[in-house]
């Protein structure tokens, strides 16, 4: 096969339009053979392995992922002998030209109707679907008669079924959503119920189990997916973002425990020099534990934005520090259709995630940020942000000042000519890597000699050359230092240390 653009191969994988698949490039989000891709690279999918955010694409054929809304009497299964229709006839046929062959990932009853995958990408559906996982399954339930409490109470504590115990993790009465057609004739009452597995007629026997008869049962949810405007009978294309959130933001880590006994929090602490690959491998880390991720830098390039805004002198460190005190700066996942992005940085309500990454800010973020003001500012909301759930924050104090409890601590790092060549591409300047050089060594000096938080590796580190390894690479070697380190608890993570 011949060699493709990295945008055209990736546009016929079905994972982004040209121009997105431009953007994942530039935000380093792809890599051939394990090695970041620069803009208008070239890859034989025969040969080469390309990713994106870790994920192999498959050679040749587009990896599909589709979500359905299977009404009553279609099969989830792909044929069957007595030519009952399968879900797979609602989707156009175009999907399944180019060689892909589609499944459904998972399974609905005949009787049962909501929100199914389809996909021919079997790694994926694993992750998705495999019971250790534990993906959260919604469904609006019909049932009769109506349930008393204590009956509901008994589910929520759980039943014996003849495959075991079950139970459910939610239930509340509330009435089917639009996309779900209620019946004039129908009787019973609506309710919603929460599982976290998907076991084979699950929630019927659960009711049965209590005498009570599921008249009828739709899937709304599958994990952060939601049936969302989808009507009855149609389909659509799932986005990047969402093909991502639902193997990983809503999946336990392939090696990792599969689920950390309640009071234990994951914090990993990524430090490390400009360009050593943080973001990259840190999203990547984050999207495979399904811990949030957290970037440091764009909170305090946030900050600098600020600043300049405000005319105020970056040698100024008590205004400055009125200023990180007063500004609310937080980083939040993108929204579905941000696919270029890690994450997104708000000054205020506004989204500056774009106008922060400019040399202007380079230039100037590493002045601000030396300042004992500011950081105690910043200091105190990553450390609030880290207390919210699993985290995986990256920076250049995560290790030895923000989160000194974190398990385990990582100190990524390549050489200044590496780091200089990916943030020229990064910026779409493959021809400025000796301007970023000079840039890079000066940050480095001034983040590493600074008096207050200086760029240390944080004793017992895990220290990885990310010149020497590829994305996956590092990921596989923090996770598995994480399941060998214990998790720390959460009581552990709200002692202060002086910043
Ligand atoms: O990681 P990034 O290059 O976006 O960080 C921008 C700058 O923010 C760094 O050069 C450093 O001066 C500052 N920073 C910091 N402490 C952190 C994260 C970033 O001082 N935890």
């Amino acid at each position: 096969m011949p060699a493709e653009r990295l945008q055209k191969l990736l546009a016929q994988s079905g994972i982004a339009s040209r121009r997105r698949a431009e953007e994942l490039v530039a935000a380093g989000r792809v890599t051939v053979n394990g090695t970041p891709a620069t803009l208008g690279q070239r890859a034989d999918p025969s040969v080469d392995r390309v990713a994106v955010d870790g994920r192999p694409i498959l050679a040749g054929v587009p990896l599909i992922h589709l979500a359905v809304h299977k009404p009553r009497g279609l099969l989830s299964s792909t044929h069957d002998e007595r030519g009952r229709r399968s879900v797979l006839s609602l989707v156009a046929p175009e999907m399944t030209t180019n060689g892909a062959r589609l499944w459904p990932a998972g399974r609905l009853d005949a009787d049962s109707e909501g929100l199914m995958l389809l996909t021919n990408d079997g790694p994926w559906a694993n992750h998705v679907l495999h019971p250790r996982y534990g993906l959260e399954r919604e469904y609006a339930t019909l049932v009769h008669p109506a349930p008393s409490a204590a009956a509901l109470r008994q589910l929520r504590t759980g039943v014996e079924l003849d495959d075991g115990p079950a139970r459910i993790l939610g239930v509340r009465a509330s009435p089917p959503p639009e996309e779900v057609g209620r019946e004039p004739d129908e009787v019973g009452t609506w309710l919603r119920v929460r599982i976290g597995e998907g076991r084979k007629r699950e929630v019927r026997r659960l009711f049965a189990a209590i005498g009570h008869d599921v008249r009828r049962l739709v899937r709304i949810r599958l994990g952060p997916l939601a049936l969302d405007g989808l009507a009855v009978g149609e389909w659509r294309a799932l986005s990047g973002a969402e093909v991502a959130a639902l193997s990983g933001a809503d999946a336990a880590p392939e090696g990792a425990p599969a689920k950390r006994r309640s009071g234990l929090r994951l914090a990993v602490a990524i430090d490390g020099p400009s360009g050593a690959g943080k973001s990259t491998v840190g999203h990547a880390l984050a999207v495979r534990l399904r811990a949030n991720f957290v970037d440091t830098g764009l909170m305090y390039r946030a900050l600098t934005l600020a600043a300049l805004e405000q005319g105020l002198d970056p040698d100024d460190g008590p205004a400055l520090g009125r200023l990180a005190r007063r500004s609310r700066i937080h980083v939040r996942r993108p929204r579905k259709d941000q696919v270029d992005r890690f994450e997104t940085v708000l000054l205020g309500q506004r989204d500056v995630t774009h106008l922060v990454r400019t040399p202007r800010i380079d230039r100037l973020v590493s002045a601000v940020s030396r300042h004992a003001e500011v950081r105690d500012a910043m200091v105190a909301v990553q450390r609030a942000t880290a207390r919210r759930g699993d985290t995986v924050m990256v920076g250049r104090d995560i290790g030895t000042v923000v989160l000194p409890e974190a398990t385990p601590k990582v100190y990524l790092t390549a050489s200044t000519i590496v780091r200089a060549q990916r943030r020229a591409a990064e910026m779409g300047r493959p021809d400025r890597a000796t301007e970023y050089l000079e840039e890079i060594e000066r940050r480095d000096a001034a983040d590493s000699r600074r008096a207050v938080a200086p760029l240390r590796r944080a004793p017992g580190a895990l220290v990885l050359d990310t010149g020497e390894l590829s994305v996956e690479e590092s990921v596989d070697r923090i996770v598995a230092s994480l399941t060998r380190a214990p998790a720390q608890p959460a009581s552990a993570r709200r002692r202060r240390t002086p910043a």
